[in-house]
């Protein structure tokens, strides 16, 4: 796994997102290939779209909390985000439990 960051655009461009500061985050390369142009997802046993969570806008420790290297969403945002963006996969889960033993995660 690479631990460099790319510019994501939060809103793609292909929905009308803008190369602004307030439209681009560090990402890495797995969140920004897994996100993709996503604004949002469909959680299981509803029909309403969920919108994912936007790191210039919304504070992260409402959404979520790290347990022994997983994420643990705390609302529909966080759940829908978890989802899309696979936070939850076995190998990011164990690289977050190495690099917190090492003291460098969160
Ligand atoms: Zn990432």
């Amino acid at each position: 796994m690479v631990f460099t960051f790319q510019a994501d655009h939060i809103v793609s461009r292909k929905h009308g997102g803008l190369t602004v500061i307030e439209n681009l985050a560090n990402a890495c390369s797995v969140c920004n290939q897994n996100k993709s142009s996503d604004l949002g997802t469909y959680l299981p046993g509803s029909n309403r779209l969920v919108r994912l969570f936007n790191p210039r806008k919304d504070v992260w420790r409402k959404h979520f909390k790290a347990v022994n290297g997983e994420i643990i969403p705390l609302t529909k945002i966080g759940t829908a985000t978890v989802k899309v963006l696979d936070l939850n996969d076995a190998d990011r889960v164990n690289l977050r439990r190495l690099l917190t033993i090492q003291g460098r995660y969160p």
